[in-house]
């Protein structure tokens, strides 16, 4: 296999507006003609056909250039084609896979990167049995043969929107196909392709990599894809917000509490959100060096559960600590804290009544269903008021680990005890001991309530209920 020599039977011309079009490599089914964007695939016969119509380009923040060459581990790479996706059901978030090609031993790999992970997986064309579409759940093992025991993290639907380049089979763009995510131990992943039910699925493992393996043409090191803005104007009341991070979906203006969505690079607005009934300890955009590495407080949700009639709320800070560090969280309840940092899934062995990290056994605390009552601020997921997430602690040596569950994604986070002294790295006055407070109202019935809520507290300080967590984690929990 040599490069910049391209065989005849890779030359083909687009059956849809008659330009030139080449397969880039042996294994490349289809190609994005450049001029028409039509999807042109190699059929069975040795013909082309032409199956659908890519949509011009989206402006995501890219990952690896288009085209671009380098060194992965000493190995030479071309980057020869790139998808765009989203999930189906919940345009406006679109990401980017970029497929890279390496011409010694004529194979690609799919490279992807989100909150502050590189994520790389190749085709298995000689899958072990793999479970049907629907036959698996969030947070169930699945045996991959040799590439061993993982866990289902995710469940969803997507589409493609758009793409460039030679690639190898990829879906009809537009067409629902379905994928189920898996991890494994030691940043192992992977992704079982349903597609759209009419072939059989297939795999992708690989694992999260170190990006400093990977070396762009003229040395140029893999960076995290830059943030597309800094700050963006409230569509609402004209504030400037401050947009910390590549990865943010929504944004809640907190001075008129506007939700906009942020994807498209402007902020175009949803609707109102209701203000909280106090405001953030940890003023939004503050910044501080924390345990070793600086963060921005991006975001401040309040959230709620209900055990036997009452309410328990408890109040997290959300940091970005840059795109290579990713997302951790401060949570504050009763004026307890904790610092919650994610798990990999696929680390986690969960018996149900217990798990397994690191070699220590955690066992289960307590389990509630945890509401989102009030945002504001910043996030990487489509935060919504009133979405739910079934939480359950797990308490061992060093702090508690965090299950997170929706019906379609389990996420694990570590939450360790904070000192409120440390809290002063963000440039704030010691904190005050906070109480729980309850869901909205006017000022007058929420003093009712925060009476209410303090007595409440006050009998059952010794009460469970010490806390839900979030999505202290690697994927969006929520509504996708
Ligand atoms: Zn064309
Ligand atoms: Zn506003």
């Amino acid at each position: 296999m040599m490069r910049s020599v391209v065989n005849l039977d890779r030359q083909a011309t687009c059956p849809s507006c008659g330009a030139g079009v080449i397969f880039k490599f042996a294994g490349a089914r289809s190609v994005v003609c450049e001029y028409c964007k039509s999807v042109v695939v190699r059929s069975d016969k040795g013909g082309v056909e032409a199956q659908g119509r890519m949509a011009d380009l989206l402006e995501v923040p890219s990952t690896m250039p288009y085209g671009s060459e380098g060194k992965w581990s000493g190995e030479w790479f071309e980057v020869t084609g790139r998808v765009q996706m989203d999930r189906a059901g919940a345009p406006g978030a679109p990401w980017e896979e970029m497929l890279i090609w390496f011409p010694r031993e004529d194979r690609t790999t799919w490279v992807a990167y989100a909150q502050g992970r590189w994520y790389a997986t190749t085709e298995d064309k000689n899958p072990p049995p793999l479970p049907p579409q629907g036959s698996l759940n969030v947070g169930q093992q699945v045996d991959l043969g040799q590439h061993g025991l993982f866990v289902v993290q995710e469940i969803g639907q997507r589409r493609v929107v758009s793409g460039q380049g030679s690639l190898p089979n990829v879906p009809k763009p537009g067409v629902v196909t379905h994928y189920i995510d898996v991890s494994g131990p030691q940043g192992a992943f992977g992704t079982i392709d349903y597609g759209d039910g009419t072939e059989p699925p297939a795999l992708y493992v690989g694992r999260i990599f170190d990006p400093n393996t990977v070396e762009l043409e003229g040395g140029m090191p893999l960076e995290a894809p830059e943030a597309k803005v800094t700050s963006a104007e409230c569509p609402n009341c004209g504030a400037s917000l401050p947009i910390a991070s590549s990865s943010a979906q929504r944004v809640v203006c907190q001075y008129c509490g506007t939700a906009s969505d942020i994807t498209s690079g402007t902020l175009s607005a949803l609707g109102p959100a209701p203000r909280p009934p106090i405001e953030p300890y940890l003023p939004m955009g503050a910044r501080g060096n924390f345990r070793g590495t600086d963060y921005v407080v991006t975001g401040f949700v309040i959230r709620s559960c209900v055990v036997e009639g009452i309410t328990y709320s408890w109040r997290e800070y959300l940091l970005f600590g840059g795109d290579k560090v990713g997302y951790r969280w401060l949570m504050e309840e009763d004026g307890n804290w904790q610092f919650i940092e994610p798990i990999e899934t696929g680390n986690v062995m969960d018996s149900g009544n217990g798990v397994m990290l690191g070699g220590n056994q955690y066992t289960w605390k307590q389990q509630v269903m945890a509401s989102v009552d009030y945002v504001i601020g910043e996030f990487y997921w489509r935060v919504e008021i009133g979405e739910m997430v079934e939480a359950t602690e797990f308490v061992g040596p060093g702090g508690k680990v965090s299950r997170e569950k929706t019906p379609t994604e389990v996420n694990y986070s570590f939450g360790t005890p904070v000192d409120p002294s440390e809290l002063q790295a963000f440039g704030v006055a010691p904190p005050p001991t906070m109480m729980g407070s309850s869901s909205g109202g006017s000022s007058s019935t929420m003093i009712i309530i925060i009476v209410i809520i303090i007595i409440c507290c006050l009998i059952l300080a010794m009460s469970d209920c010490s806390g839900g967590s979030s999505t202290y984690g690697g994927g969006s929990t929520w509504g996708k």
